[in-house]
């Protein structure tokens, strides 16, 4: 056998053991989602999976998306754009989930079917001249900093606006063209319990439902803390690690 043919195969034997690791994964995360869900007395088709792939190759992407997972979630655009190149045609939905710098809007705009961060006015106006530009519909989150600290205490800042500043950024989504208002997102604090920080995005979603009624969705829970998101209403779950692998 040739070399370049000792190598194929040996690749074929890597993906195929991958696969096999990622299913495994998946199938647990599956299962936590619907007995967290049970437990909330709440239906398991409620909670969408979004699979976080940062670090990790477009080649998971696409045993992810042989595994029937086609919601994928990225927080870099200079990552995921080119693995967005690289895995079209599998009709996955991009899901942006990380700060987004102003200049990158548009290109996050071009292959992106979600924004979950948007966390400030001037990032409205330029994701919307991208999906303008795309000539598509880009579903925008709010993102919302549940940290108990002061707003310009950088140590519990992991991004998103305070609850105050929710329905000035919600309009704004929802008047802005090529646009369109999804609902909330949120990361649970680093120094607080998740399930209370939960609850109080649950009364803010509830707050922007009764204004704007079709954005449901609360994109909330990761790897660590999904029980509780669900148990608080998540319509969504954002998950790597358990998937795919500790990140190194
Ligand atoms: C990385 C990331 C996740 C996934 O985190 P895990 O703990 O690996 O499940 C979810 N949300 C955001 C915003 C992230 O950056």
């Amino acid at each position: 056998m040739s070399d370049g043919r000792a190598q194929n195969s040996e690749r074929r034997v890597q993906i195929s053991q991958r696969r096999v690791q990622i299913a495994e994964n998946l199938a647990a995360v599956r299962e936590d989602i619907a007995a967290a869900a049970r437990k909330a007395d709440r239906d398991p088709s409620e909670v969408s999976l979004i699979a976080v792939t940062k670090t990790y190759p477009a080649s998971d992407v696409r045993i992810l998306a042989e595994l029937g997972v086609l919601d994928v979630g990225e927080n870099r655009d200079q990552e995921a754009a080119p693995k967005a190149r690289e895995t079209t045609g599998l009709g996955l939905r991009w899901h942006f989930i990380g700060q987004l710098q102003t200049n990158k809007a548009a290109s996050v705009a071009e292959y992106s079917s979600f924004v979950h961060s948007v966390d400030r006015l001037r990032l409205v106006g330029a994701l919307s001249r991208g999906a303008v530009r795309y000539d598509k519909e880009l579903t925008c989150l709010v993102q919302v900093d549940l940290g108990n600290a002061e707003p310009m205490d950088d140590n519990a800042a992991r991004g998103g606006v305070v609850p105050a500043q929710v329905p000035e950024l919600a309009d704004a989504i929802a008047a802005a063209p090529g646009l369109r208002l999804g609902g909330l997102m949120a990361v649970a604090p680093l120094d607080a319990e998740p399930g209370p920080a939960f609850e109080r995005l649950s009364v803010l979603a509830m707050r922007l439902r009764s204004t704007h009624p079709s954005a449901t969705m609360i994109s909330a829970g990761m790897s660590g803390d999904l029980g509780e998101a669900v148990a608080a209403g998540a319509t969504h779950v954002r998950i790597g690690s358990a998937i795919l692998g500790i990140r190194r």
